[in-house]
């Protein structure tokens, strides 16, 4: 998009994004530009990537790739699951999450998102949202997470957490306190799948995660796909549950008709790095 002044909470984002690196997306046509009370909400149209959201300034999802982070968000935990009833998406307001939770045969599906101008720009422009949101299992709220995770009375069988990055109304799902909150409200055999920022980018705070991660839940496991359009490209995921080890699960539930997800690349996705594996060691 074109340089424009950078406000408190852009400066914010970019920081944790890293300053020196970055993606540039020719503009065929500016869709929709909006100011929240929580967010810059921007959506373009670009001749390859198709439309693009940005929020604060920073790659949301874009029509050409975003199959590869809701897959790899999504169906490890739930192919892991053997009857996940009830899940919560807590973020996920462009819908994709939703849509990939949706093609398994669960009875519930929460989503939890704070901003609504996110969901109302994107039932417009990404039309999934507006088909998985008229789901009969489809449940929207809009609410801050780690308040609806205090009050709900309801248990879950997956929680997905689809955060944006650790800053702004997000960061505190990035939080200890948070994990904490979320096992809470986990059924015994529960999983928890959330998005964990870049391999490359962000070792320093995925191997602070880790250490606490590491003590709360008997498997505590990073998995890696790729995102091109996210920073440095290769993303992580955290997998958490004190029932269920996805590698030693044998019969995953695979759904047909997806793009990147399959049971070789689920094995394969949770391989560590030497470098990674180096880093989080100690938090062993
Ligand atoms: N896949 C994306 C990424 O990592 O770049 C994230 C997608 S999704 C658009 C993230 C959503 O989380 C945003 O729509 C944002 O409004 C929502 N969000 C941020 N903080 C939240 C909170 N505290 N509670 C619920 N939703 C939140």
């Amino acid at each position: 998009m074109k340089t424009q002044a950078l406000d408190s909470k852009q400066k914010e984002a970019r920081e944790y994004q890293t300053e020196w690196s970055g993606i540039f997306f020719k503009v065929r046509k500016v869709l929709y530009q909006k100011r929240s009370a929580f967010q810059k909400i921007e959506i373009i149209e670009n001749d390859f990537f198709g439309r693009v959201l940005f929020l604060d300034g920073l790659v949301q999802t874009t029509e050409k790739d975003e199959f590869f982070y809701h897959e790899m968000l999504v169906h490890p935990a739930l192919a892991c699951h053997p009857h996940p009833d009830n899940v919560l998406i807590i973020g996920g307001g462009d819908g994709g999450a939703l849509r990939e939770v949706l093609k398994h045969p669960v009875k519930k599906a929460w989503l939890v998102e704070i901003d609504e101008q996110v969901i109302k720009a994107c039932e417009k422009y990404f039309p999934w949202l507006d088909k998985s949101l008229s789901d009969p299992r489809a449940e929207l709220a809009i609410a801050d997470g780690f308040e609806f995770i205090q009050r709900t009375t309801e248990k879950f069988d997956v929680v997905i957490v689809d955060s944006s990055d650790p800053v702004g109304p997000s960061a505190i799902l990035h939080a200890k306190d948070f994990y904490q909150k979320l096992k809470k409200i986990l059924k015994p055999d529960g999983i928890i799948a959330a998005q964990a920022g870049s391999q490359l980018l962000h070792l320093k705070e995925q191997a602070q995660k880790a250490r606490y991660l590491k003590k709360m839940f008997h498997c505590a496991r990073f998995y890696f796909g790729p995102v091109p359009t996210y920073p440095v490209g290769t993303w992580c995921y955290h997998f958490l549950s004190d029932k269920i080890d996805p590698l030693r699960v044998k019969k995953l539930r695979l759904v047909p008709g997806l793009k990147y997800y399959n049971q070789g690349i689920h094995y394969a996705s949770f391989i560590e790095p030497a470098f990674f594996e180096q880093a989080t060691k100690g938090s062993r």
